[in-house]
């Protein structure tokens, strides 16, 4: 969390995010390592676009390093707002990773900040509809 409220603070104005990598166990996911945006991304006050290739990077690299406690398990991002509810385009773009062929999760994870400093999080499993969960920081 500490990280993604560093990245926040470069620009409170803005949506910012990226990839989240970690670990998948039955009931939870353990989230270790969180990337920011990439020189590339798409930071306005009402859009995000991640720099994919950045990111990809990003994920590659932990997973050399760490290897399976660096596994891709899902998305951040910031919403300038005080919503931290996912958006009809959030929700959509997280149903296209579960889908998608590029992505080693059927259960991506979202984690939404709000101006406000609080975060949801909702797990987006394949063909299904999506859920909350708790988020918790240890
Ligand atoms: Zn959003």
């Amino acid at each position: 969390m500490g990280k993604m409220k560093d990245k926040v603070q470069e620009n409170p104005g803005i949506e910012t995010g990226g990839v989240l990598l970690g670990e998948i166990h039955n009931n939870s996911i353990h989230i270790n390592f969180v990337s920011g945006a990439g020189p590339n991304a798409k930071k306005e006050r009402c859009n995000f676009e991640k720099d994919i290739e950045y990111c990809q990077n990003y994920i590659e690299d932990k997973y050399n390093v760490h290897g399976g406690i660096a596994a891709y398990v899902g998305e951040w991002h910031y919403h300038p707002s005080d919503s931290n509810k996912p958006s009809g385009i959030d929700i959509k773009s997280l149903t296209e990773i579960s889908d998608g062929q590029g992505y080693l999760t059927e259960n991506p994870v979202m984690i939404i900040l709000s101006n406000k400093n609080t975060a949801s999080c909702t797990i987006h499993p394949i063909g299904k509809k999506f859920y909350y969960t708790n988020l918790e920081v240890i």
